[in-house]
């Protein structure tokens, strides 16, 4: 999270922006990352900066993957864990339980950016 707020500082800082409204970022089913612990992330390392006021919108971006045998490219299979408050992905091929690679749902970028120029 920390490299994503000096990326997008960074960024910022070459171009003539008065403020920023609105922040979008995109975090992978897969990551693990809480919204509650991202928000609360952005709010300690935007303090201070130009990003302070901005609205931070969180989107999660689903897990896909491929099969290396198959062919299937689809969604993961997941796993509610009863009595649990988290949900366990499967990362082999739902329809032949074959190895797959993880092609979406590792995300943790910026998706846009919404400024007030100066
Ligand atoms: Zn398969």
């Amino acid at each position: 999270m920390s490299d994503i707020i000096k990326a997008t500082l960074e960024e910022l800082s070459k171009h003539d922006v008065a403020g920023v409204e609105e922040l979008v970022l995109v975090i992978g089913d897969l990551t693990n990352l809480g919204e509650d612990q991202m928000t609360f992330a952005f709010e300690v390392m935007s303090r201070d900066t130009i990003l302070a006021d901005a609205k931070l919108i969180i989107e999660s971006e689903p897990i896909r993957l491929k099969c290396k045998v198959c062919d299937f490219d689809g969604p993961a299979e997941i796993l509610r864990n009863e009595g649990y408050d988290h949900t366990i992905p499967v990362l082999s091929c739902p329809e032949c339980s074959g190895p797959v690679n993880v092609t979406e749902g590792m995300a943790c970028r910026i998706r846009s950016i919404k400024i007030r120029e100066g």
